[in-house]
């Protein structure tokens, strides 16, 4: 059995330090300050076992274990920082995306959450060549698509909200969409002949499910999912998200908010909502949220003035021009993104009595409309909801 006598053990100690002295040293030189600090403590001890000086055994251990206990807890800090939030942003979809996770493998999290978008987009966007979407378009009136789960569970859903909405939401009004060309360098006032020759193309009736087949009834009809298909790409990230027992999340896409649990110190989120008189990010009120999707549709998000008159993105499906029925914003908060999208134009297409109607009747779904005269109108299940600007006021 070895027998270690005590200057042997102080000896192997010393190494033992010594060694652990270069090692935190070496990660200490990509932290902070703080660690350079106790990167001196533990040289003086090193120095004071050295010298053997008469200082007691005892308190040499106490100091030892105080730094190991430095070390542990050191390597905790190190491991909470690296994964406790991770935020990226890109644009995507046509907008501004925004996800910010807390909590471990926050950076996984936000990578699985980006690609997620990435495989709507290449499957949903009009505006990529052989997305899902245009290859339903290029076949309208020829064939039957097969389609992801994705892409048909979004066109089955839209067909739902344009019943819901007696045909106001109605994802066929792509042609009619493109005529005007909003937000483009293209958007023009059409001539009421060219309105007539696309809105004959224009009724979700004629798209033919028969899962996973799509197909659009006649010639050149075509479907744009840009109304719902955002509020869908939130909830599939929720979903993961959520399955990787994140708790704290944020998902912005394009103002289309999906919220994970609370604020990390357990307050609930303060939600601005834009103000549609306003450039983005000015708001007429803030309302308190957690684990809820708030999602508005408004004329400000993409529109363009002519002769004074202004010209939005939300178009009618019944005279082909952007809807003017007073409304100016609809936000929905809900439990489910895909609905809060769907809802948001829905609704703005119903008008404001027949929308607050409708509301009252869809589960854990509220909503706020703002009218051209900033009047606020609040479904009766709104809570924490408060105006910060006082040029609006509640509808009497
Ligand atoms: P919402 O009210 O939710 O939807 C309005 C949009 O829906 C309109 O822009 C039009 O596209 C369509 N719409 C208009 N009237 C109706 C109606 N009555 N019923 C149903 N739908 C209607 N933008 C780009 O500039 N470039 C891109 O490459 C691009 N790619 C996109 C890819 C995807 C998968 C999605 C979902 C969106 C993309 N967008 C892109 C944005 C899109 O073009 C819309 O402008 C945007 O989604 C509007 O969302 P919103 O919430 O502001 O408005
Ligand atoms: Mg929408």
């Amino acid at each position: 059995m070895l027998i270690l006598s005590q200057s042997d053990t102080l000896y192997i100690t010393n190494i033992y330090l010594f060694i652990e002295l270069l090692f935190v040293c070496f990660v200490h030189i990509f932290c902070d300050f703080l660690h350079i600090i106790y990167s001196i403590i533990l040289f003086t001890v090193i120095y004071l076992i050295k010298e053997e000086t008469a200082i007691s055994k005892f308190r040499i251990y106490i100091v030892i274990i105080a730094i190991l206990l430095l070390i542990i807890s050191f390597f905790v800090y190190l491991k909470n920082s690296i994964s406790s939030h991770t935020s990226h942003t890109e644009v995507l979809l046509g907008t501004v995306v925004n996800i910010s996770v807390y909590g471990e493998d926050s950076k996984q999290a936000v990578d699985e959450a980006f690609d997620i978008i990435r495989d709507m987009e290449s499957k949903m966007s009009i505006n990529i060549k052989d997305s899902e979407v245009n290859r339903i378009n290029d076949n309208a009136g020829l064939a039957a698509v097969k389609v992801s789960y994705d892409t048909f569970e979004v066109v089955k859903q839209s067909i739902e909200y344009s019943v819901i909405s007696d045909g106001g939401f109605d994802i066929t009004i792509a042609p009619v969409v493109e005529l005007w060309g909003i937000g483009t360098e293209n958007e023009r006032v059409p001539l009421q002949n060219e309105i007539d020759t696309v809105l004959d193309k224009v009724d979700y009736r004629d798209i033919e499910l028969n899962n996973p087949y799509i197909k659009l009834k006649y010639k050149d009809m075509k479907i744009d999912l840009g109304a719902i298909a955002k509020g869908y790409t939130a909830d599939k990230i929720y979903e993961r998200l959520k399955d990787m027992n994140i708790d704290n999340a944020v998902i912005d896409i394009g103002g289309n908010i999906s919220l994970i649990g609370s604020k990390s110190d357990k307050q609930p989120y303060d939600i601005g909502i834009q103000d549609p008189f306003k450039k983005r990010g000015l708001h007429f009120g803030k309302i308190l949220l957690e684990d809820k999707t708030i999602v508005t549709s408004g004329t400000y998000e993409r529109f363009f003035e002519k002769n004074s008159v202004k010209y939005h993105h939300i178009i009618s499906p019944y005279d082909g021009y952007p809807i003017d029925n007073s409304i100016e914003s609809v936000t929905i908060v809900s439990v489910d993104s895909t609905a809060a999208d769907g809802l948001s134009t829905a609704l703005f297409s119903m008008g404001i009595e027949t929308a607050l109607e409708a509301i009252e009747g869809i589960e854990e779904t509220e909503c706020i409309i703002v009218d051209s005269n900033k009047n606020i109108y609040l479904s009766s299940g709104i809570a924490d909801f408060r105006i910060t600007n006082d040029e609006f006021r509640l509808a009497e």
